[in-house]
């Protein structure tokens, strides 16, 4: 078969491009990751489920093992800082216990895990390496513990997100701070207080910025010029701007990454999300709670409803779309689907609809018709491939007896990996209370010498 051509929106030019990669052995993407202080709202889902299905396709194209994906873990964060010391707990302990839930929700979610999860507190040497390689070439200079990058010692500043310049400043101007020389210019490095995360550094004890974080470990672990860089449209600006104006003038290239990826806002029932007013909702509720539809939502169905719109478009989150996403689940998991042998070529039209900038709703549509047309070996080697083949969920009752859903041995992972964080914590009581709570349910755990808890079911 003709390997298909890939097209992806990119927003460095605003039109699609054809897609050829700087090593064709080996496709390079990076995505910007949460800041693990919290739950991820179902916001924060987007992103991972849509780059998670550009990997898949990549992977799909170039072969698994000539992709590599790196997707951070902002660990280091003054959030973190502020949520650790309102909980009263360590801030590693919150980090750890905020990642682990983290990656065991995505997870529930089909989404594969990155080849590399960079943690930002790895990489502070890579952080001042690139601080000092700045200020040595005038892009940034160091002023009361602090260094800063020089916004107009970049003559292409901007050129990501395309915004007015006074609009730009009236936006760095939220911190007026004396040692800034520009308006615009924004922090590479700053001071930390006693009680605050602090390394050693050539300005003294302090702690990075947000944006150097991205830029040290995408260098670390893709090179100073990769393929793609994703993330939400909220990250455009300042965020991808300033990633973009730090690697550039320290390495001296043209670009950071070819193409520019980003993903549309979620609202949810048609209004904002926000805690104020009361829809915000996380992953780990909508998997693992009743708060949203009165009822737990297998992940499957949630990557489903998500990628029912296009990942450029605004997404509507709603219980409709919800329920929807199940039933069409349902309709293509059929005996003879979960029955029929793996391996089958994924069909023409429906790669050249995924490679035509991800169009999952054509993909979507392309589904139904190969269901209506019977053909289940196919249906079941496009569902493999989009992370949508979820049998366990759909097995008619009866079949299995004790077996335990997808959507249960989901369940045991989050609190296996709640009980990990406990015991990272030093909290043994609460550790306890969790593997009780799991042996009452006929669940044995069993802590290896690694680290890591593996379970079986005495159902
Ligand atoms: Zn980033």
């Amino acid at each position: 078969m003709v390997a298909p051509v890939l097209r992806l929106y990119n927003t460095l030019t605003r039109s699609r491009e054809e897609f050829r990669p700087i090593d064709p052995d080996l496709v390079r993407m990076y995505v910007c990751g949460p800041t693990v202080y919290d739950y991820a709202h179902i916001g924060n889902a987007r992103p991972v489920i849509v780059f998670d299905l550009l990997y898949r396709l990549l992977r799909q194209i170039y072969c698994t093992g000539h992709v590599k994906y790196v997707r951070n873990i902002t660990d280091v964060d003054d959030k973190i800082n502020a949520r650790a010391a309102e909980r009263g707990i360590d801030i590693r302990a919150l980090t750890e216990q905020t990642n682990a839930i983290f990656q065991s929700d995505v997870a529930a979610l089909n989404c594969l895990p990155p080849d590399v999860q960079p943690r930002a507190t790895e990489h502070i040497a890579q952080m001042i390496e690139i601080i000092q390689s700045l200020i040595a070439q005038n892009h940034a200079y160091a002023a009361d513990g602090h260094v800063l990058f020089s916004v107009p010692s970049m003559a292409e500043y901007g050129r990501l997100s395309r915004r007015p310049l006074d609009e730009m400043i009236a936006g760095a101007r939220v911190d007026v701070a004396p040692y800034k020389q520009g308006d615009m210019d924004f922090v590479l490095w700053k001071p930390s207080a006693a009680q605050e995360p602090g390394w050693e550094s050539p300005w003294g004890r302090g702690r990075p910025g947000w944006h150097i974080e991205c830029s040290a470990m995408s260098w670390k672990h893709l090179g100073e010029t990769f393929d793609i860089h994703g993330g939400g449209i909220d990250l455009v600006f300042p965020h991808h701007e300033n990633e973009i104006a730090q690697s550039r003038c320290a390495f001296g290239h043209e670009v950071m990454a070819n193409v520019w990826m980003h993903n549309g806002f979620l609202q949810v029932e048609g209004e904002k999300m926000s805690k104020s007013l009361g829809n915000f909702i996380t992953i780990h509720d909508l998997l693992q709670s009743d708060t949203f539809g009165g009822r737990r939502w297998p992940g499957a169905v949630l990557r489903l409803a998500m990628l029912r719109t296009h990942y450029r478009q605004p997404i509507d989150w709603t219980l409709k779309g919800l329920e929807e996403a199940e039933a069409n689940l349902r309709n293509w998991h059929e005996a003879e689907v979960v029955s029929a042998p793996e391996g089958a070529e994924i069909p023409a039209q429906i790669l050249a609809a995924l490679c035509e900038d991800l169009n999952t709703p054509e993909a979507i549509s392309l589904i139904h018709a190969l269901r209506k047309a019977g053909k289940a070996r196919e249906l079941k080697s496009v569902l493999m491939l989009m992370g949508l083949y979820a049998p366990d969920i759909f097995a008619k009752a009866g079949a299995g007896g004790a077996e335990l859903s997808a959507e249960e041995r989901s369940q045991i992972e989050a609190v296996i990996a709640q009980r990990l964080a406990a015991r990272a914590a030093k909290n043994f009581a609460e550790s306890d209370r969790l593997r009780d709570h799991l042996l009452a349910k006929g669940i044995v755990l069993k802590d290896n010498k690694d680290g890591t808890t593996t379970w079986e079911h005495k159902g």
